[in-house]
């Protein structure tokens, strides 16, 4: 309840939730004491307040993906993640803001406004799960799931000053997650330190038959990752990676991290990954072709919004024209052109081998070394409007893209500030190397 009267209070200047569920949450919070009482063993998550993006479903509430074309959309069926929650009795204070369909990098193409930044309210949150980062970094939240296809839960991490996780693409279920990218998108925490995320991982992560890119695996426990001990830890840092683009703080905050690893007794080594660079443009032919595939379904007959129309084919083309904001039909104008018969070749297909050597050369560089660093953004959070044009917004990716590209775990940390705003720096694993980057991050917290 405390939690709810601050979330109220604040939540006219941070505009982090789409919609709130108190009466399922106070529920929960009752049957979680009942347990207490009764002295039944209870989960790391039960009755910890959370929030959810606005892009998973949960059976009974809205699921809008910020998006006037699922406005109304209540989902019958909840995401695997949430069962699985469900399942530790977890407390959801309530659906988070996001760019629509989750494309975007600062929460200022949701179709409901824009989140704002706690740290000022002058900058955006970063995006697209930057009302999930802002709910936890306002204590709107003690928790929250982001979904991350090209960054999407690092950069608003990274921004707002707290613990981001992509895990590795296959490790948490997709079902019930709102399809953007489908061999990008992956669901993660977003957390005021590490615990909070090995915590949440725990709950979240695990086959699920539903999902066929789901990896079959054991259940882990990743609070045992939780050492504070980089002892030999080799940290490989791609000089590809602290380009021009790079503001020098980034820069800076990054280099007394390493510092401070190289005292701890890591070993810092130098790696190199020559098609970072290619990283935005490959992933901006891949994302939108997915996308306008997976976005197709949103005709006025199944999902939520319809306009009216004098046939069938002008009532979809005006849902699609009235119900899509403006990113989202750039990215299915785009994904169509990359797809279509003339240019599958020239744009797609390049763009997937592109994909593989950069997944090659990160297996290189993972030959001499355990762990990479790299910025998650290239500085602070910005203020609103700072980029007019699409195209320099994309640029801002450049750090996160190429881990979705290759299916890499990895997890944002903040690592200091300029002018009283966050900075953060991202730990890269192997594939399936969660425990290796929670470890790093617990060490330097
Ligand atoms: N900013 C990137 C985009 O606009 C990434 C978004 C995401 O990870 N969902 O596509």
């Amino acid at each position: 309840k405390k939690i709810m009267a601050h979330r109220d209070a604040v939540e006219g200047d941070i505009h982090a939730y789409l919609s709130t569920s108190d009466k399922a949450a106070l529920e929960t919070a009752a049957r979680v004491d009942e347990k207490i009482a009764k002295g039944e063993k209870i989960s790391d998550l039960a009755g910890i307040p959370g929030a959810i993006k606005d892009n998973m479903c949960i059976k009974g509430e809205t699921c809008t993906a910020a998006s006037k074309m699922l406005e109304h959309w209540v989902s019958p069926y909840d995401a695997t993640v949430i069962e699985k929650l469900k399942k530790e009795d977890f407390i959801s204070l309530g659906k988070t803001n996001m760019d629509e369909f989750a494309m975007g990098s600062s929460t200022e193409r949701s179709a409901f406004g824009p989140s704002r930044n706690p740290w000022n309210t002058d900058y955006v949150p970063g995006g697209s799960s930057g009302g999930s980062a802002a709910a936890v970094a306002a204590t709107e939240a003690i928790w929250s799931l982001g979904s991350d296809t090209g960054g999407s839960i690092r950069q608003p991490a990274s921004f707002n000053g707290i613990v981001g996780l992509k895990p590795t693409y296959g490790l948490v279920s997709r079902y019930g997650l709102l399809a953007f990218a489908s061999s990008l998108d992956q669901i993660g925490p977003l957390t005021k330190d590490v615990t909070d995320a090995a915590i949440v991982l725990n709950a979240i992560a695990g086959h699920d038959e539903r999902d066929s890119t789901s990896i079959p695996q054991e259940k882990k426990d990743y609070r045992k990752a939780l050492v504070r001990d980089v002892k030999g830890m080799r940290i490989g840092v791609p000089k590809e990676f602290f380009g021009k683009g790079i503001k020098p703080e980034t820069k800076e905050a990054i280099d007394k991290a390493l510092a401070f690893y190289e005292k701890e007794g890591a070993e810092i080594v130098d790696v190199s990954i020559p098609h970072i660079n290619s990283g935005v443009s490959v992933y901006y032919i891949i994302a939108p072709a997915e996308a306008s595939s997976n976005l197709a379904r949103y005709d006025g007959v199944s999902y939520g919004f319809r306009a009216e129309g004098k046939d069938i084919i002008d009532m979809y083309i005006k849902t699609r024209s009235q119900g899509f904001g403006e990113e989202v039909k750039r990215r299915i104008m785009l994904g169509n052109y990359v797809l279509s018969a003339g240019y599958y070749d020239a744009y797609y297909l390049k763009a997937l081998k592109v994909r593989t050597l950069l997944k090659q050369e990160f297996d290189e560089a993972f030959k001499k070394c355990d762990v990479i660093a790299a910025p998650s953004a290239s500085g602070t959070s910005f203020k609103f409007g700072a980029f007019s044009d699409p195209l320099s917004l994309y640029m801002e990716d450049i750090c996160t893209v190429p881990v979705n590209l290759i299916g890499a775990p990895s997890i944002s940390i903040p690592v200091g500030f300029k002018d009283d705003l966050p900075l953060g720096m991202q730990l890269i694993g192997r594939t399936l190397g969660e425990e290796t980057i929670l470890q790093a991050a617990y060490t330097f917290e």
